[in-house]
């Protein structure tokens, strides 16, 4: 299928045209009805904001944010909000199109959204993030509702400020709305286990890919790339719950190495104290953070920002397979030379979808103002990852193609008949 540059259509940026470049690749294979694949291959609605914040020094500073909605032909746009320096319309929107093919792969009745601010918040206060938040989402209220669009954590950002997301909404609508974001304090219409589903979803994915290829997650050696909420509960469950061995961890402060395995519990306690970094812990080996993701390990969990497998460091890559709990760990060029070496990618769409799965779970128990237990939570989550495993493993070998490639087919077929169904406005 040819990129359609009708009206001067143009990507935002690297990021955006590798996310399309996964894209073309299934919809070739699947020989996509152009018509559809053109339109699936854009953002529906972009917003960018730039907002004033009274800093506590009374300064004003400048901010800018983004709120990005890629499709929502099976339902309002569902996906994160990030604080990071680095954030831009190319990730957002990256990011965006990306939960779009999430929500299909779990057949949740959702489109994809994205939001971010470019902010670095280790430089603010307590208050300066909360009247930075509060702002942000009076800025971008135009585009998110509990039937519209329904954002929640990502990176640098947690249930409090979901709380004060849900707050100032609902303040501006006049009456208390918990279905407008998800992610939020349990006590405060949250869900029991919402903090812990991606890294649980990445555990669950992790084991039965273990059953595909044999080998016993017990033996398995595991190096992790990212400590925060993703990457530290995904070391604590493959260890705690799978009894997986986590030998190396990696975050911006470095990497750590411990042949015998690293004690999960006792790094976060260590983490938690340390200004949350890893650095200096005294139990393990400090190693360069780039050579974590080179080690000889059976397993590699990528679980922090787009693009840190690219063709420089993917060749030096020794694990067999890799699980990517990040959004678009691995760029398409480091991605061919992976597939070339024999490495299994289970990719982001497939194996980071327990946090979308339960903000779908939390938005439910909202909008039926009727809460469940971790043990419903537990077993709704893993019945539901397991399934979507499998159906995306049957397509791979259908097809004869890599995870990632079927996992696209496989989400880009329901939304392509989402999109037939409801038919083009106006004919
Ligand atoms: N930010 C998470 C993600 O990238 C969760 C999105 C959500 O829960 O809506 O999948």
């Amino acid at each position: 299928m040819k990129l359609s540059t009708a009206g001067n259509l143009e990507p935002f940026g690297p990021t955006y045209e590798n996310a399309q470049k996964q894209f073309l690749k299934a919809a070739d294979i699947m020989e996509l009805d152009p018509n559809i694949g053109n339109l699936l291959l854009w953002p529906q609605r972009v917003l960018e904001v730039h907002f004033p914040v009274v800093m506590d020094d009374g300064r004003v500073e400048i901010f800018k944010g983004y709120r990005v909605h890629h499709n929502t032909a099976k339902g309002p746009a569902k996906g994160g909000i990030r604080y990071h320096p680095d954030t831009n319309l190319d990730e957002v929107a990256s990011l965006a199109f990306w939960m779009t093919w999430k929500c299909a792969i779990l057949n949740l009745p959702y489109g994809g959204g994205k939001g971010g601010v470019r902010v670095d918040v280790t430089k603010l206060s307590e208050k300066e993030l909360e009247r930075l938040s509060r702002r942000f989402f009076s800025e971008i209220q135009m585009m998110v509702g509990p039937q519209k669009d329904i954002p929640a954590p990502d990176v640098n950002t947690n249930a409090k400020i979901m709380a004060w997301y849900m707050d100032t909404y609902s303040m501006n609508v006049g009456y208390t709305a918990l279905g407008v974001v998800t992610g939020k304090p349990v006590d405060l219409g949250g869900s029991e286990g919402r903090t812990e589903a991606t890294g649980r979803g990445v555990s669950i994915i992790t084991n039965e890919v273990c059953k595909v290829i044999d080998k016993d997650i017990k033996k398995t050696r595991i190096a992790i790339q990212g400590f925060g909420n993703v990457g530290s509960y995904t070391a604590k469950i493959l260890n705690e719950d799978y009894g997986a061995k986590i030998v190396a961890i990696a975050d911006i402060s470095g990497g750590i190495y411990n042949e015998d395995g690293i004690d999960i519990k006792d790094l976060i306690a260590y983490r938690d104290s340390n200004k949350g970094l890893i650095k200096g812990y005294p139990k393990a080996k400090s190693i360069p953070a780039e050579e974590v993701l080179e080690l000889d390990v059976d397993i590699l969990i990528p679980a922090a920002l787009e693009n840190a497998i690219t063709e420089k460091n993917a060749k030096n890559i020794k694990a067999k397979v890799i699980v990517e709990a990040a959004n678009g760990p691995t760029t398409p060029e480091a991605e061919d030379i992976l597939l070339n070496k024999g490495v299994l990618i289970v990719p982001d769409i497939l194996a980071n979808v327990g946090g979308v799965t339960v903000s779908y779970f939390e938005w439910v128990q909202d909008l039926q103002v009727f809460f469940w237990d971790i043990d419903e939570i537990r077993s709704r989550l893993t019945k539901m990852m397991v399934k979507a495993f499998n159906e995306v493993y049957k397509t791979k070998e259908k097809y004869n193609t890599d995870m990632r490639t079927a996992a696209y087919i496989l989400s880009i077929s329901r939304v392509a008949s989402a999109v037939k169904q409801r038919g083009y406005y106006p004919m």
